[in-house]
């Protein structure tokens, strides 16, 4: 068998946490088995689509490198396709139109209540005579359509992460409405439900692979499958991602959408990474740092959780660390560049760039998330920096200055200045002026860069060496 899955967003809001851990999971599977990832744009609700979520949805996958290998196919296209399914479902009595007006539900539902029992409808048009059709349409009613369901079934299927699942169908709210009443036809406006079952049985869609918040709509889908006389895939119900409270993630827990990650300094592969460990673990579970083609290679759902997935800040943020630690230095400059565009700092892209890869890899290996790289390197893009508090007072120590003036004077000999030479000035200074060499290195950075701390003091002298303004900087310090 070819496994073919699909994401099916709804474009009614930017790309979620949520439905990206799900298209990870479908595409790890689908790459499991070298199979077929499919985008589908679940876009019938015309008043709560747009078109800037579909493109949000589509940027979001992209840059996570979720590619897919059909679609985007959009619902919208193919109203033709659902009418024809509700059609034959009429014509083969496993539908009917139902008359009953939002008042009398209403009623119905009030009654209910006031019996202590669940709202359903209670199917009481399931057999309207033909005569009774004509009354109710020559009072002008507009008819849902609505699915037989029969009370008694007991839908039984093997989820591929929960096990045996079972569900009552008369715990199904009743005949299930498939077609809202539309003034303009006569089939009505078709609804999630069916639509899904008639896309997926058209895209020959293998396994089902989506949150469990839908599992009461897979119940349905499966009498559906049915009725169309189509073969019923396998469903895997993934856990939802929750917060370390334990409650659903929502939008109180910050931010939830994809695009929000990206703004936030997240890479893509960390993302994507730590979507991946959102619920499944690899057989070797001390590894946590793995590609999504390393990760295709393990994903079964025997290792996906059936409990919800606690999102870890803590532990995006170690990710995301790790990935930046070990990016290549053009890589990296490459994220930098729009962060430090933004900050006004001046560069040029082509002739600094080989300053810019030296810099990104002395900052590299302390960042977390890409911002933080803007004051990592202020003071290194900036002309005349200020000097902190902590700075001033390590300038005050005793030797301090004469440390810094030393350092100064010794520059003069070095019209260019590599690593090495940075570390030989200061051990001449430390041995000719017997000074600490604590002090002497603390000294420095509070002199070149303003602060008592920051990356790597040799490199970053080094750095502001070929701006040159390390020697402006020492005498800005001696001047204090
Ligand atoms: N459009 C549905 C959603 O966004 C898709 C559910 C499904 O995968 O069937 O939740």
């Amino acid at each position: 068998m070819t496994v073919r899955v699909r994401i099916a967003p709804s474009p009614t809001g930017n790309l979620h946490i949520g439905t990206a851990r799900t298209a990870v999971f479908n595409w790890l599977f689908a790459h499991h088995h070298s199979g077929q990832f499919i985008l589908r744009i679940e876009d019938t609700d015309q008043t709560r689509s747009q078109p800037e979520y579909t493109q949000n949805i589509l940027d979001g996958l992209t840059w996570l490198g979720l590619n897919w290998d059909e679609g985007p196919v959009f619902q919208s296209q193919r109203l033709e396709l659902y009418r024809q399914a509700i059609k034959t479902l009429l014509d083969k009595g496993l539908a009917y139109r139902c008359y009953t007006t939002a008042e009398e539900l209403e009623e119905m539902r009030a009654a209910q209540k006031a019996r202590k029992e669940a709202p359903r409808y209670d199917n009481r048009h399931r057999h309207l005579t033909p005569e009774q059709r004509a009354a109710f349409e020559a009072e002008g009613r507009k008819p849902v359509i609505r699915f037989l369901i029969d009370d008694d079934r007991e839908i039984v299927w093997h989820d591929l992460v929960r096990g045996k699942l079972t569900w009552k169908a008369s715990d199904l709210g009743g005949d299930m409405v498939i077609a809202r009443a539309s003034e303009q036809d006569e089939i009505g406006q078709p609804l999630y439900n069916l639509a899904v079952v008639v896309d997926d049985v058209d895209m020959k869609i293998s396994h089902v692979i989506r949150g469990e918040d839908h599992i009461s709509n897979t119940a349905k889908q499966i009498l559906l499958y049915e009725a169309m006389g189509a073969s019923v895939p396998e469903f895997a119900h993934t856990p939802l991602i929750l917060n370390m409270q334990g409650q659903k993630l929502s939008k109180r827990d910050g931010v939830t959408s994809i695009s929000e990650f990206k703004e936030m300094g997240f890479t893509a592969e960390a993302i994507a990474n730590y979507m991946s460990l959102l619920g499944w673990s690899p057989p070797d579970s001390t590894q946590e740092i793995f590609s999504l083609e390393q990760a295709a290679k393990e994903f079964s759902f025997e290792r996906v959780n059936k409990a919800g997935a606690k999102f870890d800040w803590a532990k995006l943020d170690w990710i995301n660390s790790q990935y930046l630690h070990h990016m290549s230095a053009s890589q990296l400059v490459d994220l930098l560049i729009p962060y430090w565009q933004s900050a006004g700092y001046k560069f040029d892209q082509i002739n600094d760039r080989t300053w810019l890869e030296s810099l990104a890899t002395v900052i590299g290996p302390s960042l977390t998330r890409l911002p933080e790289a803007v004051e990592m390197s202020r003071m290194l893009f900036v002309e005349s920096i200020e000097f902190t508090q902590a700075a001033v007072e390590q300038l005050s120590k005793e030797g301090a200055t004469e440390a810094v003036r030393a350092i100064l004077e010794a520059l003069s000999d070095y019209p260019e200045l590599s690593a090495d030479n940075a570390s030989q000035i200061v051990k001449v200074v430390i041995k000719e002026h017997k000074l600490k060499k604590g002090l002497v290195m603390r000294s420095l950075r509070a002199a070149l860069t303003g602060d008592v701390h920051g990356p790597d003091l040799m490199e970053s002298w080094v750095l502001l060496h070929q701006q040159g303004v390390d020697k402006t900087r020492l005498q800005q310090a001696l001047n204090l």
